[in-house]
């Protein structure tokens, strides 16, 4: 049984999880502890506790724990990567690059631990001196989507510790492997008290609301729906905390007459299909000029029929499976309804049976559609994308902007005119020219616009105007 961590301990929950493989619905991955609300309290009150003794620390001690935990995840990313796709679903290279990652983005805070600034300003008052410093904001909630089980807990988790805060973790009851192996390094890392890292997994209903309504919480960050991330917003705002929310989206890439044709398929069907579509920066709409449409779309079907799709962990599998039953169940519900407003599946969308007992579908491509369809307005959050033609770039431009989110945008042009244009008018956070609309640095900001995020960026050096509180001070010598 792998148990949450709660106050220095390994404590069994109130109920218990079984996490099975969605490549072979037979292999169980583990059985994990599910905490129910009194242990949330639980975490959010020893947090609260230990977190000053965590700020006393010096940059230096938070700054060695973060490296080492680091260390021991890049030591053993290919296991960690294993562990992720076998759960998740995502190919074997794909997890064991998150896994990469979340190693590299606990160095990167462990280089921004010591490089908290703070600033001088000169007084209007004679012998007055007024300094601008940055603190801790206490205890940071974290709360996490299935689809990155290392990557985002990374990028929430060291940033939080970094600035000295103390954090309760919950990730997505769907993978709780990753985020308990996570744990698992944190807590032999040394260097932190008892309470300053606690792992609560369990029910977003159960403990993800008590994260949301603690008064004890002085900052939730959340990644996932934009349901459920509205509502947890309310609540924090509502009390005061301050709350960080990255949700959905319905990204667009663009592609226009003048695209390199074999780039923009790349781009296109890496930005839509891997890791299985399921990506919040993944595209869903791709807007093609009408003078290019016919040989993109052809090229994109000839692509996809390359591709393999199969049990994550088998080597040469492209495109791993659907990570649930009921995932799968809502993205052939939305191919159906695409085709019901007169969309032609032009490829793909097909359950297809392996060798073992997993949620397998083709990558869909559906064609013949206009921007106003729920295709192109709600998040399917799957291997599907859609196609929408256009005139000219004025319209494709328009027909990007037209939707609730705006988490990520791309164009394949050679123009750099529209480039230029399309990364200054486009009304995402995430702007990309000639590369696929997901995949992203960990040192640069990252976050959306409208609908898709609500507060401070993650990531990056910008991470600090989330998990920290200035204060102002003035001194008379
Ligand atoms: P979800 O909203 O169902 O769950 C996200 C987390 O919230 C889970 O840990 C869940 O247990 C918890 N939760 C559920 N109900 C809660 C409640 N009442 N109070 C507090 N917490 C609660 O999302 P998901 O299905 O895990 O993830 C998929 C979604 O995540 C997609 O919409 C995707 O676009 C989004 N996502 C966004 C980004 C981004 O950076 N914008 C990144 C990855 C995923």
């Amino acid at each position: 049984m792998n148990n949450n961590y709660i106050a220095g301990q390994w404590i069994e929950g109130a109920s218990i999880n079984r996490n099975i493989n969605p490549s072979d619905t037979d292999d169980l991955v583990g059985v994990y502890a599910r905490a129910d609300a009194a242990q949330a309290t639980l975490a959010v009150e020893a947090a609260a506790e230990a977190q000053p003794q965590w700020a006393r620390m010096t940059a230096e001690q938070r700054s060695d724990a973060l490296d080492r935990i680091g260390t021991e995840i890049l030591a053993r990313k290919d296991e960690l990567g294993e562990l992720l796709s076998r759960e998740e679903g995502k190919t074997l290279p794909e997890g064991i690059g998150e896994a990469t990652r979340a190693g590299r983005v606990f160095k990167f805070f462990a280089g921004e631990a010591l490089r908290l600034s703070g600033e001088r300003l000169p007084s209007i008052r004679p012998g007055v001196e007024t300094d601008v410093r940055r603190e801790p904001e206490g205890v940071v909630a974290i709360i996490t989507p299935w689809n990155f089980p290392i990557a985002i807990p990374a990028w929430k988790i060291a940033p939080a510790l970094a600035y000295g805060n103390a954090v309760v973790f919950k990730p997505a009851d769907l993978v709780p492997g990753s985020g308990w192996a996570l744990a698992e390094i944190i807590a032999r890392a040394g260097a932190l008290p008892p309470g300053v890292f606690n792992l609560v997994m369990g029910p977003g209903s159960q403990v993800g609301d008590v994260f949301a309504k603690h008064q004890k919480v002085k900052a939730l960050t959340f990644t996932g729906s934009s349901s459920t991330g509205r509502s947890v917003g309310i609540e924090c705002m509502t009390r005061g905390a301050k709350v960080q929310l990255e949700m959905g989206g319905k990204n667009p890439l663009v592609v226009l007459n003048d695209a390199d044709l074999s780039q923009a398929v790349e781009v296109a069907v890496q930005g839509a299909f891997f890791s299985t579509g399921q990506r919040c920066t993944a595209s869903s709409r791709f807007i093609v000029q009408e003078g290019i449409h016919d040989k993109f779309v052809a090229a994109v079907k000839e692509r996809l029929a390359s591709l393999k799709v199969d049990h994550a962990l088998h080597k040469g599998t492209d495109i791993g499976p659907v990570v649930s039953a009921a995932q799968l169940k809502q993205d052939l519900e939305y191919i159906e309804i695409a085709k019901r407003e007169g969309g032609h599946v032009a490829f793909g969308g097909e359950l297809v049976q392996r060798a073992t007992n997993g949620f397998y579908l083709t990558p869909a491509l559906i064609t013949e559609t206009h921007n106003q369809m729920r295709i192109n307005q709600e998040e399917v959050f799957g291997p599907v994308a859609s196609v929408v033609r256009v005139k000219d770039y004025e319209e494709a431009l328009h027909v990007a902007n037209e939707t609730e989110f705006g988490l990520s945008s791309g164009i394949c042009t050679t123009s750099l005119k529209y480039a230029s244009d399309f990364k200054q008018r486009s009304t995402a956070g995430m702007v990309m020219v000639n590369v696929p609309t997901a995949g992203v640095d960990y040192h640069a900001p990252f976050g959306g616009r409208k609908g898709s995020s609500y507060g401070a960026r993650e990531q990056g050096a910008y991470a600090r105007e989330f998990y920290t509180s200035i204060k102002t001070t003035y001194t008379q010598a």
